[in-house]
């Protein structure tokens, strides 16, 4: 009775699928909460700048949590632009980069139109494409260890099959590899504004590539960023699109109007304070270096580990019977890792601390 109600779309769509929760970890094998220990979300392993120090200041200067807030978010947009160098008209805010998707989906695709990405990738543009009732088509990357992604044929395929959009993950989740630059500007000159190209820069701050130089030549580019990763905000809750201020504007037509709380905004206004940001960039260089300690650790229980411009790494164990027993083995000790339902035989390690990291690398050891 009920599923006749619900939107076709909706009735054979598969959710995004997420490995155990810690608490669940904790409760199955017997772990304090604090105990469990993820390398699969690819957040930061550092608490916000400052952020004990200032809870004083959250609970009391943020606008008051029985009051609504901006629903403009104009501060924090007037920090970001600053950060990024635009202005605060180019900046719309959302509740994570994937509501930004969701904006972004909803602003281009109709029932029955299509979308393109390159696969393996962020499966929530599958999920957003195919809630509007959307296709999703993807062309696969080039082999491993590169993932290259062919930029003429993903333009005119994107042009002969009429798609609206292209998503474009960069450095890609999981692959963890990267388009350059000058790639990205061959796309945008191939499709010639008549599809709009979202790139998702959600580890940017990694790979210190960003296509945000090329937003004032193109105006269909929306750039895709979060506060969940080099700024540890991910349980804020926070992520922004940049784009021209047209495209900003049409993005705000279908933007949720309250959807980032009082609090998020105030812990974002916070992590883009000039202090916060030097803080946040000597981090970054610090998993960048552990990341090489991290990979030399790994080797002896991986058949590939593949170049990684981000903050996480795609190994190749093997075949899917060892991975599985190596990731439930792992679950057992406490410690979650990403399989991506796209890589079978495969993990996408998030780089901790040293010794979270060195957690890991015991708990391999006992179990190979
Ligand atoms: N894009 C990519 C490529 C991601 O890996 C993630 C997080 N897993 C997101 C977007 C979602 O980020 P947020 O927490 O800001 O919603």
């Amino acid at each position: 009775m009920l599923e006749k109600l619900v939107r076709p779309a909706i009735r054979s769509f598969v959710p995004y699928q997420w490995e155990l929760s810690s608490e669940e970890v904790a409760r199955r094998f017997g772990f304090k909460l604090f105990e469990v220990l993820r390398f699969d979300t690819n957040t930061n392993p550092f608490l916000p700048v400052d952020f004990q120090a200032k809870l004083t200041d959250y609970a009391t200067t943020i606008p008051n949590i029985n009051e609504y807030g901006d629903s403009a978010y104009t501060e924090l947009r007037h920090a970001l632009a600053a950060y990024n160098r635009c202005e605060p008209e180019q900046v719309v805010i959302g509740a994570g980069a994937d509501e930004i998707i969701d904006m972004v989906a909803k602003l281009f695709l109709n029932n029955g139109d299509k979308a393109l990405t390159v696969a393996p990738t962020y499966p929530v543009y599958q999920i957003a494409t195919e809630l509007m009732g959307a296709q999703l088509l993807s062309l696969p990357r080039g082999n491993a260890p590169n993932f290259e992604v062919d930029i003429e044929k993903l333009a005119q395929t994107g042009l002969a099959e009429n798609a609206k959009l292209i998503w474009l993950c960069n450095p890609n989740n999981p692959t963890a590899s990267l388009v350059s630059l000058e790639a990205i500007e061959r796309l945008l000159e191939l499709v010639d504004g008549r599809l709009a190209v979202a790139i998702d820069e959600a580890y940017t701050e990694f790979s210190k590539v960003t296509a945000l130089p090329l937003v004032a030549k193109y105006p269909n580019l929306i750039i895709i960023r979060t506060f969940s990763k080099a700024f540890s905000l991910a349980g804020a809750r926070l992520g922004a699109a940049l784009a021209q201020p047209e495209m900003a504007a049409w993005l705000n037509q279908v933007r949720p109007p309250n959807s980032v709380s009082n609090l998020s905004v105030y812990c974002g206004i916070q992590a883009l304070q000039p202090a916060a940001i030097a803080e946040m960039q000597r981090r970054v260089s610090f998993i960048l270096q552990e990341k090489e300690r991290f990979i030399e650790r790994l080797v002896p229980f991986c058949e590939e580990i593949y170049p990684s411009a981000a903050n996480f790494v795609l190994a190749r164990l093997g075949t899917l019977e060892r991975s599985e027993r190596l990731a439930e083995g792992l679950l057992a000790k406490g410690i979650v890792v990403r399989r991506p339902g796209s890589m079978p035989g495969h993990f996408r390690l998030t780089v901790r601390l040293p010794a979270e990291n060195d957690r890991l690398i015991a708990a391999l050891n006992g179990l190979s």
